[in-house]
């Protein structure tokens, strides 16, 4: 891991589920034709489609904010890495199982990569499982191709930036409702590569609903599916049909790791 800043830690206020079912049935009637917002047990996440390391969401939520967007442009500084088990170990949850969306770590990947991270950090006795998928440019075809990060890498590195979702892995409740579509800024559209991708797809969104002065983005989402497609949610191309299933659940702190001193909002979303 690259030299890194002091980690800030700020506690969230954390609703109950209850409370945040009214909030968020009430918000997301504004913008879908049905919407269903309950408190339910968490479904067991080592099953299809998931097929994580762990059961559940739950067991001492936390959420996280590695590096940044400045760090990937204007200019991208490749030696901008960290660790899934030292971002464990920051959030004061060693042996977390984290997921999110994150950048490949350049110097492994050799490339630039969408990282989906599921990963059951390691602890005492217990070595890492990474579970996560990777994807990019397929230099044969052009197109999306997406990759089981351990098929053709070892360790739990990543780059550039990261906004994670850390807790014991327990089953539990979190909560579930239909998410709303994003918003994009088209900044950095010339660069990226967009595809239009076909459901089902397993999306791993980490969000906050305010920024208490730590930089952060506030929403990130990437996503992995069966059929070899994944990489990072930018729009609903289907709004007439599409349908979203989500397991949230609300974190109690959050922490921002290496925060850029130079900053900016261009291509946050
Ligand atoms: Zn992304």
């Amino acid at each position: 891991m690259a030299e890194i800043s002091k980690t800030e830690k700020v506690q969230l206020h954390v609703p109950t589920l209850e409370e945040l079912c009214s909030v968020l049935q009430a918000g997301l009637k504004d913008n879908f034709a049905e919407a269903q917002v309950s408190v339910v047990d968490c479904p067991d996440l080592t099953k299809q489609p998931f097929q994580f390391p762990v059961k559940g969401l739950c067991g001492k939520p936390r959420i996280t904010d590695v590096g940044g967007v400045p760090y990937l442009v204007p200019l991208v500084q490749k030696d901008k890495e960290y660790n899934m088990n030292t971002v464990s170990k920051e959030v004061e949850l060693p042996g977390a199982f984290i997921l999110g969306a994150a950048a490949a770590p350049f110097r492994i990947a050799g490339m630039n990569a969408e990282l989906m991270p599921l990963v059951l950090t390691e602890a005492e006795g217990r070595p890492a499982v990474n579970s996560s998928y990777f994807s990019s440019i397929n230099p044969a075809d052009g197109q999306c191709l997406q990759e089981r990060f351990s098929d053709k890498f070892s360790g739990c590195d990543f780059g550039l930036l990261g906004n994670l979702y850390a807790c014991e892995g327990k089953p539990g409740k979190p909560r579930e409702f239909s998410v709303c579509p994003l918003d994009t800024n088209d900044k950095v559209n010339n660069w990226l590569q967009h595809f239009e991708v076909s459901a089902p797809l397993i999306c791993q969104s980490v969000l906050v609903s305010r920024d208490p002065g730590l930089d952060l983005r506030v929403e990130h989402t990437h996503c992995f599916s069966h059929h070899g497609e994944g990489g990072h949610y930018y729009i609903d191309t289907t709004p007439d049909s599409v349908e979203y299933l989500g397991y949230f659940m609300p974190a109690e702190f959050v922490y921002r790791i290496d925060r850029p001193k130079e900053t900016h909002v261009i291509g946050r979303d």
